[in-house]
This record gives C-alpha cells, sequence and structure tokens, in this order.
C-alpha cells in the first residue's frame, strides 16, 4: 500500500481525501498556500508544508512547489483533487517522472481526452455514441464547412478542441453567420488555450446534462456505477447534481454504462472518470470525459455504497477493483446541494469568517465541508465551501429529507446560496424531474 501521500488540493476536496487515507492507513501531507493555513485538513494531516503565496497560481498550481513538498516529505503519491492541475498531462508527467505515483490516469491518457477532438475519435471507436459532427477538425476551405453544416443542419456549434470551463464555443444559428463564427472561434481559442484548432457539432438545444462514472484498474478491469443528472446549472456550472438521472432506464443504463466501460479497457484508463453526455428524445451524446473525481461523486457513492476515492487509492497502489459490475447495485436516490460562499440572488462571493455554524443531521443526511464556526473563508479561491447530499429509498424521499436538511443548516458571518437550493427543492419543475440544462437560469431569469 502507499504510505504517504501528498493531498495536492484545498478545502473539502481535500478532507475527503485524507479521509479515505485515514481509513486506508495512509499517512497525508497536506500542502497549502499561505492563506490557507487554517483549514480542517492542514490541521489534521501528519505533515503539511506551505507552498507558497495565495493566489493559486503562485501555489496549488505551481508543480514545482508541489513535487518539492513531496520529496521533503518522503511522500510516495500525490493526489490532485479535481481543478487546479487535475487534469494537467504534463503536471502527471513530472509527478511520474519525479518517481512518485500519480493518482489518476495515465499522463497520455489524459492527454487524449483533454483534446476534445481526439476523445471524440477515441469513442467513436468504442462504440460511444457522440454529437453528428465535423469527425475532425474543420480546415481553412470553406466551401467544405458550409456543406457540413448544411449536412448536419442548423444550429450548428463552433467548438475549440482545446477549450475548457464553457469557454472557446459558438452556436450558429444561420448559414450567414458561419465563416464569421468559425474565424472568431479560432481566434478566440488561439489566444486563450494556446490551440486554434475548432470543430464542428450539431447544436442540440433542449438537452440534459447525464454523466457516468467509471473506475477502472491497472489489471484491465473497468466498471460504471451508472449515472448522474446535472442538469441544473448556472453559467455551465453544476448547482444541484442527482443520482440516479430520473427517467433513465435500467437498459439505457446498462447499455450506455457498458460502452462508457469498454472505452475505458480500449484506452487503457485508469483510476476514476466520467463520461459527460448531453441526453436529449431518448438520445445520449459524448462531449467530453473529465479524468479526475468530480465534486458530485458522492451522490453515486450514496446510491451504490462505493466509495470512490478509495477505489482510487487502491488502483493507484496497483489493485484490483473491488467490484465486479454484477455488485453494482442501485439503491434509492441522491441529491446533492453545493454550498457556496456568495449572495443567493446576486451571486457575488461573500467570503469572511463564520461566525456560527449548525450543520444538519438525521438518517441519509452527509455533509461534506472543511468549515467549522471561526473559520475565515478566503477570498482567493472558488465560493464552494461545502455540498450537502441526501439519501432517500426514492427521489421524492430524498428531496423531503435535503429539504429539512436546508432548514437545519445554520451558517452565519457570511452570505450563502442555502436560500437558492430551498427555492430549487421547492420548485415543481425540479420536483417533477428530467428538467433542460437551460431550466435553473430561465428560472432566475438569466
Ligand atoms: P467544457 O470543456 O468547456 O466544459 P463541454 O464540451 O463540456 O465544454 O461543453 C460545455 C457545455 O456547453 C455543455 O454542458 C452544454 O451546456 C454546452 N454544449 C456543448 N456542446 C454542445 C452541443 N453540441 N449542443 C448543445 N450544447 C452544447
Amino acid at each position: 500500500m502507499i504510505e504517504k501521500l501528498v493531498i495536492a488540493n484545498r478545502g473539502e476536496i481535500a478532507l475527503r481525501i485524507q479521509r479515505a487515507c485515514r481509513e486506508l492507513g495512509i499517512k497525508t501531507v497536506a500542502v497549502h498556500s499561505e492563506a490557507d493555513r487554517d483549514l480542517k485538513h492542514v490541521r489534521l494531516a501528519d505533515e503539511s508544508v506551505c507552498i507558497g503565496p495565495p493566489p493559486s497560481a503562485g501555489s496549488y498550481l505551481h508543480a514545482p512547489a508541489i513535487i518539492s513538498a513531496a520529496e521533503i516529505t518522503d511522500a510516495v503519491a500525490i493526489h490532485p483533487g479535481y481543478g487546479f492541475l487535475s487534469e494537467n498531462a504534463d503536471f502527471a508527467e513530472r509527478v511520474e517522472e519525479s518517481g512518485f505515483i500519480f493518482v489518476g490516469p495515465k499522463p497520455e491518457t489524459i492527454r487524449l481526452m483533454g483534446d476534445k477532438i481526439t476523445a471524440i475519435e477515441a469513442m467513436r471507436a468504442a462504440g460511444v455514441p457522440c454529437v453528428p459532427g465535423s469527425d475532425g477538425p474543420l480546415t481553412e476551405d470553406n466551401s467544405i464547412s458550409h456543406e457540413l453544416a448544411q449536412k448536419i443542419g442548423y444550429p450548428v456549434i463552433i467548438k475549440a478542441t482545446g477549450g475548457g470551463g464553457g469557454r472557446g464555443m459558438r452556436v450558429v444559428h444561420s448559414e450567414a453567420a458561419l465563416l464569421n463564427a468559425i474565424s472568431l472561434t479560432r481566434a478566440e481559442a488561439g489566444a486563450t488555450f494556446g490551440n486554434d484548432v475548432v470543430y464542428m457539432e450539431k447544436y442540440l438545444q433542449n438537452p440534459r446534462h447525464v454523466e457516468f462514472q467509471v473506475i477502472a484498474d491497472t489489471h484491465g478491469n473497468a466498471i460504471h456505477l451508472g449515472e448522474r443528472d446535472c442538469s441544473m446549472q448556472r453559467r455551465h456550472q453544476k448547482v444541484v447534481e442527482e443520482a440516479p438521472a430520473p427517467e433513465i432506464t435500467e437498459e439505457q443504463r446498462r447499455k450506455i454504462g457498458e460502452r462508457c466501460a469498454e472505452a475505458c479497457r480500449q484506452i487503457g484508463y485508469r483510476g476514476a472518470g466520467t463520461f459527460e453526455f448531453l441526453y436529449e428524445n431518448g438520445e445520449f451524446y459524448f462531449i467530453e470525459m473529465n479524468t479526475r473525481v468530480q465534486v458530485e461523486h458522492p451522490v453515486t457513492e450514496m446510491i451504490t455504497g462505493v466509495d470512490i476515492v478509495k477505489e482510487q487509492l487502491l488502483i493507484a497502489a496497483g489493485e484490483k477493483l473491488s467490484y465486479a459490475q454484477d455488485d453494482i447495485k442501485i439503491r434509492g436516490h441522491a441529491v446533492e446541494c453545493r454550498i457556496n460562499a456568495e449572495d443567493p440572488v446576486k451571486f457575488i462571493p461573500s467570503p469572511g469568517e463564520i461566525t456560527r455554524l449548525h450543520q444538519p443531521g438525521g438518517p441519509g443526511i452527509r455533509v461534506d465541508t472543511h468549515i467549522y464556526a471561526g473559520y475565515r473563508v478566503p477570498p482567493f479561491y472558488d465560493s464552494m465551501i461545502g455540498k450537502l447530499i441526501a439519501h432517500g429509498e426514492n427521489r421524492k424521499a430524498a428531496i423531503a429529507r435535503m429539504h429539512t436538511a436546508l432548514s437545519e443548516m445554520v451558517i452565519d458571518g457570511i452570505k450563502t446560496n442555502i436560500p437558492l437550493h430551498q427555492d430549487i427543492m421547492r420548485d415543481q419543475v425540479f420536483i417533477n424531474g428530467g428538467a433542460n440544462i437551460h431550466y435553473l437560469e430561465k428560472k432566475l431569469n438569466l
């Protein structure tokens, strides 16, 4: 087993990783910025190393500082969490070249899936359904682009192959706007991502976001843990997630999930990963893969009983998956609300000291958070300060539990989006299930 591991992240996920390490008897090294000395996992870690100033460019994104911390503490592995360097193939490569275990896929897999065009090619080859599109980069030949858009049918979307974070894409509604949109997206992608390759896809107008969780070991085993629905989004950021996804049948789950597991076997995938799909009119369309643990992994853990972070660590240590596909049974329903330190109406971040904290509890309630009374939320990072997860025997029961939990939760001293979540849990369209990715923004009149 891994003896000692560096947690190259902060906040709730750092604490989540630390808990999994404790259960497995792995010693932990917390690396943190100058602004994060008071983080809960830093206080609880076996060792801690300050790696730089508050802005993440000099700390959580500074690969040499993280690798040096692993060297001076005699750690053997590095877990990147989500965000920061978690999907950076160069970082993973440097970690491995320095002789450490990277808790995640091989660097070449991260690179393959980080480029949307090569990712789509790999998925097509594995029989995963993709959005109808250009089968590769758009060329300088305008007549080919025109023909292609005609064939796919407007509206189409022009996307940067190196894009991410919801940036580097443009929807085109008519032939007249096509060429301008291609050149604008190209220029923007070149400037933002250092890669001006773009491709074309059919633009789906009212899809849901449905994603499949997979885990794969280094012995050729890969399984799926079912799907999550993350359609409640604002500015391409997920706000509420749930598992399983409303209306998805056992048959669809088995068929798409098995395709995803097969894709993992074909590309030699290692670790935990997520296949993201748009789902419209009963059809799945792959859009991208996330090669890391995700914020919303707890909803899958609640309905399957699988500890995804522990599996990541066991896989990194070279062990076989603890489960076969037949062992995975879905039990009940789980909902997750992302709790952000922000104004619930204007969405302006609200850092500062938490003066009072009461956490909810009771059957089926899970709180993943690093905050405590007296903790000061720093202004330098993402505003998410925790996740509230409710599990129940069915969707209705899970929502009812979430409702109660939200009403019990008290976070004083800063503003949070708890009122927004209460509003969503009461919303008839959300309660009905199966709302599309535009619903929340429409509801908020954005
Ligand atoms: P990123 O890596 O920036 O997150 P994605 O490819 O995952 O990019 O797309 C982000 C979001 O953009 C999707 O969740 C969806 O809302 C929208 N989107 C992307 N491709 C399409 C498409 N073909 N049709 C409709 N919406 C799309």
